[in-house]
């Protein structure tokens, strides 16, 4: 699926053992739903909001040798994680030498990979006639063939194809094409001097990989493929403008595109997408491709199929024996992720049948999954009618704030207030689970064929995808699971929050309500700013590429940005590296919506008292319950490493500065806890910034 849609960037979930009480009569968290004795009272409210909410957790909690990061949201993916693998097991359990249901077949993908034994007397024969084919492609038309099956095969392209809803054309599909190519995270990697270490682990990586494939001249190749990635890197378009969807939008016959980009052979690669009869693509990075193909045209044939013969091995390290899985988290999720020791392979293998946040996570676990199959079986589990009904209720008080936000915002003009009122009565709010579950019945599963049910699952989903691509498009879609611990806002103009994200501490429908409102309320505002902001200006009320702003509404929107972008660029992360400041022009679209949406959670709260006045609860009042509810729904804390990769490639800032920032420009945060001049966060009131 592409990325038009932003997701609240939990990038950093990881899987963490622990038991939890399932009695949803009772808040998970203290007697109304926070967690008083993770307050640190030592701590002023104005001085550190974050540090106060939670300051007794953090001072309490360290980050375990096999994870990156421990946050409740990590919880919140325990429980998840123990949910599935039960279902996982019990199929496991029951399932047949050929299964045919469904059940069945996701017991029989989560048995072969359980399978050790027979993983580890395979080696890397699963992805011999893989390997075998990059030796046979001996020209670059060959290779371009190959790379076109990237999809639905374990080979890596320097262009990425997918299909998603046309943006000039919302009732029908398009194939998008996007810059591709790159082993590590973000171009920086490969030419900023601040990852000197990353890339020389990177190189040997690379050289471990051809080695054990037993590939001709590992060491030499593969200093040439790592060249040959910075120079694909040095073209590249940023992370920053990539989100301009704008920008990003090039749409052009393939005859065109054969020009615009001679050095490649699009119809080899389009055929082997099984997309021969697409006359049509759009091009993200426009510049960047034609300096992609050079590259690619200019690269000797020989470094090329190291290339992609390592990023064969690469793409089905986690599948193959110890050796190469173990290779492959010391680089990606030790190196990269700072996570100290691998999980342990039963959680490998929910994320390999059941998947991860497949717009957020990486290839494994977004790729070849069985992900909608698992989330059918989940959410007829888990998730009950009558919490469905409550954040749908919740969403009509959301709804019915932001509109009368945006009837009085001051620096809208009127004919674009018009236009966001009837953009915003066409945006759907999908809970739990998709209305049409997704077929499995012609995908074959087997217990003993690992690597074949990954490449099968993944030629399934292509083909869906394809099958469908002349047809209207389904405004019921989603493109994130309901097992996964996250939520997105995406080109059909829906927001959609999947079963496993309404839980404690983001949803509890036995919590006290304002607690609700200012997490998943909060949330939800979040998501639904992003459909009006400086991104969303560009989407119409049908869904089309059409900017609907008058100029004077993105002068008057931009001067406000610019106060909250200075804002966030004071904020430093990490004491041991003074130097490192938040981005507040990478951050400036989430830092708006989180202020938007803490705004319209407060709003929706207030609103939803219908006149009666909050109740007092051991002594705090609704407004600070709503501001409590979005301090300690952030809860959580990363290793240094994890905060240096994300100031780089994440849009969201960390999440101190996503409370911090966010309640310094609130008037109401400032009555609820006594701020007064003097306190650091205090900003005066003429300097807040409003947006929403
Ligand atoms: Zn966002």
């Amino acid at each position: 699926m592409r990325r038009i849609g932003v997701t609240l960037g939990w990038v950093f979930i990881v899987l963490f053992g622990a038991a939890f009480a399932e009695d949803a009569d009772k808040p998970m968290y203290g007697a109304w739903g926070v967690d008083l004795a993770a307050i640190d009272r030592g701590i002023r409210p104005g001085d550190d909001f974050f540090g106060y909410a939670n300051g007794t957790w953090l001072d309490q909690t360290s980050i375990p040798a096999d994870k990156r990061a421990v946050t409740l949201r990590v919880y919140m993916s325990d429980r998840v994680e123990e949910r599935v693998k039960d279902i996982l097991e019990t199929s496991a359990a029951h399932t047949a030498d050929k299964p045919s249901d469904l059940t069945g077949k996701v017991g029989a993908f989560y048995k072969a990979f359980m399978d050790e034994t027979r993983i580890e007397s395979l080696g890397f024969t699963p992805i011999e006639s893989q390997l075998a084919a990059v030796h046979a492609a001996q020209s670059r038309a060959a290779l371009a063939g190959l790379m076109g099956r990237s999809n639905s095969d374990f080979y890596s392209s320097l262009y990425a194809a997918s299909i998603d809803v046309d943006l000039k054309d919302p009732a029908h599909y398009a194939l998008y094409l996007n810059q591709a190519g790159l082993g590590l995270p973000d171009r920086d990697y490969y030419l900023q001097a601040d990852f000197a270490k990353q890339r020389a682990a990177y190189q040997a990586y690379v050289m471990q990989l051809l080695r054990l494939i037993q590939w001709p001249k590992a060491e030499e190749l593969a200093g040439s493929v790592v060249a040959f990635e910075t120079k694909i890197a040095d073209s590249s378009w940023s992370a920053a403008q990539d989100r301009d969807v704008a920008a990003t939008y090039n749409p052009m016959k393939v005859v065109e595109l054969q020009k615009l980009v001679p050095g490649f052979a699009w119809k080899s690669y389009l055929l082997s997408e099984r997309a021969p009869d697409i006359e049509r693509v759009v091009v993200a990075e426009k510049t960047a491709f034609p300096k992609i193909a050079d590259t690619f045209a200019n690269t000797p044939v020989e470094t090329l199929q190291a290339w992609l013969a390592f990023h064969v091995t690469d793409n089905a390290a986690p599948y193959l024996s110890k050796t190469f899985a173990d290779a492959w988290f010391e680089l990606h999720e030790k190196v990269l992720g700072g996570q100290q020791q691998p999980r342990l392979r039963w959680k490998r293998a929910i994320t390999a049948v059941s998947g991860d946040d497949f717009i957020a996570g990486g290839r494994f676990g977004s790729f070849g999954t069985m992900g909608w199959g698992v989330g059918q079986l989940y959410a007829g589990k888990y998730f009950p009618p009558d919490a469905k009904a409550k954040i749908q209720e919740l969403i009509r008080h959301l709804l019915a704030a932001y509109r009368a936000r945006l009837e009085k915002l001051d620096w809208m003009s009127p004919a674009t207030r018009a236009e966001a009122l009837k953009k915003l009565d066409t945006y759907t709010i999908k809970v739990g689970y998709p209305d049409h579950p997704r077929g499995y019945s012609t995908l074959t599963i087997s217990d003993i064929d690992l690597v074949g049910d990954v490449q099968r699952a993944a030629a399934a989903d292509w083909a869906f995808l394809i099958a469908r691509y002349h047809g209207a498009v389904d405004r019921t879609d989603w493109a994130m699971t309901p097992q996964t611990n996250d939520a997105y806002n995406g080109s059909l103009r829906d927001i959609v929050f999947p079963a496993a994200i309404l839980q404690p501490p983001i949803f509890d429908p036995s919590a006290d309500p304002a607690i609700n409102y200012g997490s998943v309320g909060a949330i939800i505002g979040h998501e639904l700013t992003h459909g009006f902001d400086d991104q969303g200006r560009k989407l119409d009320a049908v869904g089309a590429l059409r900017d609907w702003w008058a100029p004077q509404d993105a002068t008057a929107f931009d001067a406000r940005a610019a106060r909250l972008s200075a804002q966030y660029s004071t904020f430093h992360p990490l004491a041991s590296d003074p130097n490192l400041h938040v981005n507040g022009e990478l951050t400036l679209g989430e830092n708006i919506a989180d202020l938007g949406g803490v705004t319209l959670g407060l709003d929706a709260y207030r609103a939803s008292l219908h006149g009666a006045s909050a109740p007092v609860l051991d002594g705090t009042t609704g407004d600070q319950r709503v501001f409590l509810g979005w301090a300690q729904a952030w809860r959580g804390k990363l290793t240094d490493d994890a905060i240096k990769q994300q100031i780089v490639s994440d849009p969201h800032s960390p999440r101190r500065f996503r409370v911090n920032g966010v309640v310094r420009n609130m008037d109401a945060w400032y009555e609820a806890f006594d701020v007064r001049p003097g306190d650091k966060l205090y900003v005066a009131p003429e300097d807040r910034v409003h947006i929403w």
